[in-house]
């Protein structure tokens, strides 16, 4: 489907239930259900003069119209969230209605989606506590483009956008030596929206640089809040491949890093240098050159080049947490994974694996050789405050400290050798 031009109209559809209504239809009869439906839908009507009102089935009312955007939608939508007495039956009878309401724009609207999105949002609606008037639940298109770029926009204005911290653990130091920030969406309908859900419209759509630039402000001060709580380490923040061959990202993202004087890595993708190389690796040797760590991320997943690999300035390879979650039980993946890491030792990195969740797995790294991990068994990625407990308890000691540690046992099977 085609993005859709900015500030296009949007085309809504709500499929309207009046609440309790087997109840209803039970203690008046059916004609006087009948009358009571055909009441909320002219009632809808003359609250929504240019809006499309159907009475479609025994309890269904479909509502269609026009609005500029989601909360001109929102305001025109909200009289119908009162319960109001119906006239039917008399004051004795208060009618609530529930609502299930999908919204695109106007020109890739697609009726067959708008209902059936509508369905899927009025059956969540439904779902909700019955005493609660549910508010209507607008649910996009989720490939357009025009809407998520404008929320996009709203949620950095707005502080939608949060931050979530995961440190990385230095299996010889035994601590941790930096963390990850990863960048989460609190979406005023949807709820929590992971990164997956986001990113790669924010890439489209041009919203990733202020996006970037915003969680890099974030990581800097949240750093002085670790530093004043004795915590001195470098966070690493991911860089969407259309950045590193942007150069006003570059100059922006280098003076915020040079004006803090912040200790900050770039995580990066092989495939995203081997769109525009020659720019991407320019860029990334001048933040180097200015102290900015940078990991090749994901590891594995994409086409692994290593004529790019030896021209990138990385300090660090994160291996993909597809190979290390199924350390334990694929014969292939543990050869992936200790040829990567001598590979990267060859080239004088360092080896981080993603996605550590188990002791095994983390057992079989630390013999492989490997640098650092990061993983649920480490830590979730988790907000600054429960970050700074977590190391000011040094909770990643109990891997190294328990009686039955897997890195102990593996100790003492190493020293009887
Ligand atoms: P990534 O950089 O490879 O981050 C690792 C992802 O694995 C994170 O997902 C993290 O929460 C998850 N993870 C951590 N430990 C484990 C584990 O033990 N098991 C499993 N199964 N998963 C684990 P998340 O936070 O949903 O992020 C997904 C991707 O979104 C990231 O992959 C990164 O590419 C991207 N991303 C996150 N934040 C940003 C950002 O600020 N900017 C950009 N451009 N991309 C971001
Ligand atoms: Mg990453
Ligand atoms: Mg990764």
């Amino acid at each position: 489907m085609p993005a859709a031009p900015r500030g296009e109209r949007l085309q809504a559809l709500a499929l309207v239930q009046i609440v309790e209504f087997g109840a209803l239809r039970r203690r008046h009869g059916p004609d006087v259900a009948d009358a009571l439906v055909l009441e909320a839908a002219e009632r809808i009507a003359a609250a929504l003069p240019d809006a499309t009102v159907a009475a479609i089935g025994r309890n269904l009312i479909e509502l269609g119209l026009v609005a500029a955007d989601i909360a001109e939608l929102e305001d025109r939508l909200a009289p119908l969230r009162t319960p109001f007495d119906s006239g039917t039956i008399g004051r004795s009878c208060r009618l609530t209605l529930t609502l299930g309401v999908a919204a695109a724009p106007l020109s890739s609207a697609d009726a067959v989606e708008l209902v059936e999105a509508a369905e899927r949002a009025l059956a969540a609606a439904r779902r909700g506590k019955p005493e609660v008037m549910p508010a209507p639940e607008i649910i996009l298109h989720a490939t357009d483009e025009s809407v998520l770029r404008d929320e996009l926009r709203q949620a950095i204005v707005r502080d939608e956008l949060f931050v979530q911290y995961q440190p990385k653990l230095h299996l010889r130091r035994r601590a941790i030596t930096s963390v990850e920030a990863l960048i989460r969406w609190t979406h005023p309908r949807r709820g929590l929206v992971l990164p997956s859900d986001f990113i790669p419209a924010a890439e489209r759509s041009g919203e990733i640089g202020p996006m970037t630039l915003w969680t890099l402000r974030r990581v800097i001060a949240d750093q002085r809040v670790l530093a004043r709580n004795g915590h001195e380490l470098p966070i690493f923040i991911n860089i969407a491949g259309v950045l590193l061959s942007d150069s006003d990202f570059v100059d922006a993202a280098a003076a915020l890093i040079e004006a803090s004087g912040a200790s900050i890595g770039f995580e990066i993708t092989e495939t995203s240098v081997i769109r525009e190389p020659e720019a991407a690796i320019r860029n990334l040797q001048r933040l180097a050159d200015l102290g900015v760590a940078i990991t090749i991320d994901d590891y594995g997943a994409g086409l692994s080049s290593l004529a790019y690999l030896k021209q990138l300035p990385a300090s660090e390879l994160k291996i993909d947490k597809l190979f290390v979650t199924q350390l334990s039980s694929s014969h292939r993946d543990p050869l992936i994974v200790r040829s990567t890491i001598d590979l990267a030792h060859a080239l004088e990195m360092e080896v981080v694996a993603e996605g550590v969740e188990t002791s095994t797995s983390l057992a079989l790294l630390s013999v492989m050789g490997c640098d650092l991990v990061q993983g649920f068994l480490i830590s979730r990625p988790v907000a600054l405050e429960t970050l700074l407990v977590y190391l000011r308890e040094e909770r990643y000691n109990s891997l190294f400290n328990e009686a039955r540690s897997p890195l102990d046992r593996l100790a003492a099977v190493r020293a009887q050798a």
